[in-house]
């Protein structure tokens, strides 16, 4: 991307009605613009890291043998009458007449839709289990949205829901998600602290929370210092096998919430923290299945009421969280993996026939090795660039100016550390070529 052309409408002024730094670093880069309250439009650099949060999202879904379909955000309101949830819900439910005055209703989830769609398609046992997974904007109609894209009214979530057989699989499924969360938020860069969890309106008795540290964050956390330092992943199995071991093992460090806190249980050292939460899966069993006829037939031939989780990952709320945990004054200091550009060249002087040549043909060779990369052509003081690179957090950034190009070097500087150094044009692209 050219950034002259580039549609990135970045601010210096820090805006008075965002109260904490990723709200307010995402309006400074240009990430979003609110529309109406808790309602965003993704601009094109916010959109570019939503869709690299996504594409994390779903490659460990797929991984973990999870199926993408994609169900719409409007439902009926019948559907939700089925299970009982329609009145319950109360008013964090958007509510929609149509023009033929059939109640309809944006989908704050999707338990009810899933479980329909299964029912009319899957008849027996031999077709378990199934976990199906789609990632799509909800709409709760929070009573106090804030912080932007953290408490959003319309915010975008995977959800996921498993059916299987018996409680045995689906617990099965369950630490398969468990496990899925811990390597998605990893990628991302984060540490997430699983948290057993109330399983609130969803209903059920197994739920876990996944919390990332964060000051600004709404949950109240204790934690296993032990797990903060812990590289589980390291050790983590591959989903064929049972993940019994793996899941006793690493659920029984301390981690719970400030109800279930229980001092005597406690480890000498205990962080008490706050966090953002990013994830949340629930077993439940029938609730879902058993007033809406999901129902299969058992190898003996008798009917079984399938055993459903459902799982859940805020994924706009983590382009914030992300921001929460990694920023610094400057502003946002991206993970590579979700980066909007893994890589700028900072044209120092765009009318220097030189540097216009030696910053264009890196482009064009970075662009062709796959690296998402942005130049900055503009004719701006080169201060006004370094900080907006750095207000945008491109974690790899070179300058290509005339002063350097006389002697054939180039500055690359790591956003992360501010670390800078001096290397050869072929240096530089041999290195940033590797990050494609
Ligand atoms: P919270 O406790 O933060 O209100 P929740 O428990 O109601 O969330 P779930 O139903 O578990 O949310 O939804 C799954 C995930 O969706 C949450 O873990 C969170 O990351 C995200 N999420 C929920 N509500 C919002 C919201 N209003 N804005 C942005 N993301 C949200
Ligand atoms: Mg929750």
């Amino acid at each position: 991307m050219r950034m002259s052309q580039f549609f990135l409408p970045t601010m210096k002024e820090t805006p008075a009605e965002a109260q904490i730094v990723s709200h307010r670093l995402m309006l400074r880069a240009g990430m979003i613009r609110q529309t109406s309250a808790g309602i965003y439009a993704w601009l094109p650099l916010g959109w570019r890291v939503l869709q690299k949060i996504s594409q994390i999202v779903r490659e460990e879904q797929d991984a973990a043998g999870a199926q993408e379909l994609l169900m719409p955000t409007i439902q009926s309101a019948d559907l939700w009458r089925e299970s009982g949830r329609y009145e319950a819900y109360g008013k964090e439910m958007l509510r929609i007449t149509d023009r033929h005055e059939r109640e309809m209703l944006y989908g704050p989830t999707n338990e009810e839709m899933i479980t329909d769609i299964f029912k009319t398609f899957v008849k027996s046992y031999k077709d378990l289990p199934r976990n199906l997974y789609h990632i799509q904007w909800k709409f709760r109609d929070e009573i106090r949205p804030r912080f932007g894209v953290m408490r959003g009214r319309e915010f975008l979530m995977k959800d996921n829901y498993s059916f299987d057989l018996d409680r045995e699989g689906a617990e099965l499924s369950y630490r398969k998600m468990f496990l899925a969360y811990l390597r998605t938020f990893a990628r991302m860069g984060l540490k997430a602290i699983p948290m057993r969890a109330d399983t609130g309106p969803i209903g059920g008795d197994l739920s876990h929370e996944f919390i990332i540290l964060a000051e600004t964050g709404e949950s109240q956390v204790f934690c296993d210092k032990a797990w903060l330092d812990l590289d589980v992943l390291a050790e983590a199995p591959g989903y064929d096998s049972d993940l019994k071991d793996f899941f006793a093992k690493y659920t029984n460090i301390y981690a719970a919430t400030e109800e279930m806190h229980d001092a005597a249980k406690a480890p000498a050292d205990l962080v008490t923290a706050r966090g953002i939460e990013v994830g949340h899966i629930f077993y439940f069993g029938t609730k879902y299945s058993a007033p809406m006829g999901a129902v299969v037939a058992g190898p003996d031939g008798s009917p079984v009421t399938v055993e459903m989780g459902s799982y859940g990952i805020g994924v706009s709320r983590l382009v914030a969280a992300i921001i929460e945990a990694s920023h610094d004054e400057h502003g946002i200091i991206w993970p590579e993996p979700v980066a909007p550009f893994t890589v700028a060249i900072v044209n120092l002087k765009i009318d220097d026939a030189d540097c216009a040549r030696v910053s264009g043909d890196l482009y064009a060779k970075l662009q062709s090795a796959g690296v998402d990369v942005l130049l900055d052509d503009r004719d701006e003081r080169p201060g006004a660039k370094f900080a907006d690179m750095d207000l945008i957090g491109v974690p790899w950034q070179l300058t290509v100016g005339p002063r350097g190009l006389k002697t054939g070097v180039v500055e690359l500087k790591r956003r992360a550390t501010g670390e800078k150094r001096e290397l050869s044009v072929e240096a530089a692209l041999a290195e940033l070529t590797a990050r494609g």
